[in-house]
């Protein structure tokens, strides 16, 4: 296994919808193991392949009491409710923000071998399932928000030593306070963050 380097905004191939899965082999194999090590050494509660520059459609989380992955997900909402919790993204390092879910999403999709899976979750489970698929269909949470946090957020991220407009940056996300973009302040411990 081996820790991938998080391509952060402004990559193309975070942009970029990502095709189905067909190939269940090795690489795909590979994939996944490199995904959870990557995921854990940056303690984040989920992670899609694009994020580490590979345009598929799968992703990992360890959030709300589960770990696993999803390959070719499909999510659908249970209900009309809806959820507002803080959210971040370990390829937009120092920006979080409070981002209106669904409350209760049904899951499905198939593991790394081709066989179906399919899951109902809630909270932050549910957050992670819709961020992490957002990615692969080219959207970052930032797309989301308010038009004034999203404003907010793309302010914070012009003025991060990271960020280099039109320019490919494969550079790992530093520690550091992320810093709240939303109206008012957080709803939550923002350590509890979907990030
Ligand atoms: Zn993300």
């Amino acid at each position: 296994m081996a820790v991938r380097a998080i391509r952060l905004f402004g990559d193309p191939v975070l942009r970029t919808p990502t095709p189905e899965v067909t190939d269940f082999g090795p690489d795909l194999h590979r994939l996944v193991d490199d995904m959870f090590e990557t995921m854990d050494t940056h303690h984040g509660a989920g992670l899609a392949a694009p994020q580490v520059g590979v345009s598929t459609r799968v992703f990992v989380f360890d959030c709300g009491g589960r770990r696993g992955h999803v390959v070719n997900p499909v999510w659908t909402a249970v209900d009309d409710e809806t959820q507002t919790g803080p959210e971040g993204c370990l390829s937009i390092p120092g920006v979080q923000a409070a981002c209106t879910r669904a409350a209760r999403v049904r899951v499905h999709g198939v593991d790394r071998d081709g066989a179906p899976l399919s899951m109902e979750v809630d909270g932050i489970l549910a957050r992670a399932v819709q961020h992490e698929t957002d990615h692969l269909d080219g959207v970052l949470f930032p797309q989301r928000l308010s038009p004034q946090a999203r404003r907010a957020a793309m302010r914070v991220v012009r003025e991060s030593d990271w960020f280099v407009a039109g320019e490919t940056v494969t550079d790992t996300p530093r520690g550091g306070r992320a810093v709240w973009v939303g109206d008012g302040q957080p709803a939550v411990d923002t350590a509890e963050a979907l990030r």
